[in-house]
């Protein structure tokens, strides 16, 4: 079973072509970084533009790499949300032509459960498991009780955790997207700045990053006033720690709550080296077998499309050809 898979729910305009949910034959990523790096972030515009300039030429581009010809094809399938709206539409109108001109099957896919079968690519998963999202738009804490059944059991109650790290390398003054550049100044930093943490209620899965971000402005602020030097390694240290301590703790106590056999980071801040390191470390004492996608699947790929896309394909479960894209799409509804 081979499988085409489109993503191009924000700033990256990628197609892959996966064999049996598994073996990536091809998976070309082409970003629009440089172009949204003067703006300090994704211009939604912009971004359409982009993915409607370079869809077709990475499409053939998939082809060539894999080896593979359009006749050997089982289904096309696009994520279809969420994301920006007029990112989405570039894709799902790539999809369906080639799945009308091929006369295959479309598979709509959730990014979300991209992210998380992320993991499917590389290892054997076991459910019950619980999956840790941390992206540019997302922070949840997924219960996923079988194949394709996800509750949601906690989720950031204002940023992302990735949002978080952007704001606070933008105040920085370090380039966009900023959570690579805060995590290598986090790792050369010999002592670090002491922040909060928002642990919110005893018993809450949720996360809040907004209160951290606020402190950090604040410390830059004094700073600035005073006219005192501070050290930018120290501040990006301590922001890490506090999204790290928080994140790797109620991942955990999740894990023990839910019964989950498994631990899976996923989404663009599971790159996040700091957060990985100690999240191995926190896992290993527990006795959690900790799953996390290679770094070049962690960030917007559409490997990860096709392997969630694979899920679908083998419960039948296709697209009419009117699939709309849905900006706002529940993980919970797209469930298998
Ligand atoms: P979503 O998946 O929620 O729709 P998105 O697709 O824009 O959002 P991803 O591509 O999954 O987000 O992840 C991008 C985010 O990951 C950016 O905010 C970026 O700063 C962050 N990121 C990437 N690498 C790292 C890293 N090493 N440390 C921290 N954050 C990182
Ligand atoms: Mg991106
Ligand atoms: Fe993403």
């Amino acid at each position: 079973v081979c499988i085409l898979a489109i993503e191009t729910s924000c700033d990256e305009t990628s197609v892959a072509i996966v064999r049996d949910g598994k073996e990536i034959l091809s998976n070309v990523v082409s970003s629009q970084v440089e172009t949204h790096q003067r703006f300090g972030g994704v211009v939604p515009e912009v971004a359409s533009r982009k993915h409607v300039e370079s869809i077709t030429w990475i499409i053939e581009e998939a082809f060539d790499q894999a080896g593979v010809a359009p006749a050997e094809l089982s289904a096309v399938a696009v994520t279809h949300g969420p994301g920006l709206v007029g990112s989405l539409l570039v894709g799902l109108v790539a999809a369906k032509a080639l799945a009308s001109a091929l006369e295959l099957p479309l598979i709509g896919v959730h990014h979300i459960a991209g992210h998380i079968y992320a993991n499917q690519l590389v290892h054997e998963l076991e459910y019950p498991f619980v999956s840790l999202v941390v992206s540019g738009g997302h922070t949840e804490l997924v219960y996923v009780e079988s194949e394709g059944r996800f509750h949601i059991i906690g989720q950031t109650r204002d940023d992302a955790a990735g949002e978080a790290y952007d704001k606070v390398a933008r105040a920085l003054k370090l380039p966009y997207p900023g959570g690579p550049h805060i995590d290598r100044l986090a790792h050369e930093a010999s002592e670090a700045v002491t922040l909060p943490r928002a642990w919110l209620e005893p018993d809450s899965y949720d996360f809040s990053f907004s209160g951290l971000k606020s402190a950090v402005l604040a410390v830059l602020n004094q700073a600035g006033m005073k006219g005192i030097a501070f050290e930018p390694a120290a501040v990006a240290r301590g922001f890490q720690d506090s999204v790290v301590d928080v994140l790797v703790e109620k991942a955990l106590r999740a894990v023990q709550a839910y019964g989950a056999k498994q631990l899976l980071l996923a989404g663009g801040v599971a790159a996040n080296k700091g957060l990985r390191e100690r999240l191995g470390s926190r896992c290993a004492e527990a006795g959690v077998p900790l799953l996390a996608p290679p770094l070049s699947l962690c960030t917007d790929n559409a490997a990860m499309i096709a392997a969630a896309a694979f899920l679908k394909y083998r419960r039948g479960q296709f697209a009419p050809f009117d699939l709309k894209a849905e900006p706002l799409l529940k993980l919970e509804a797209w469930s298998v």
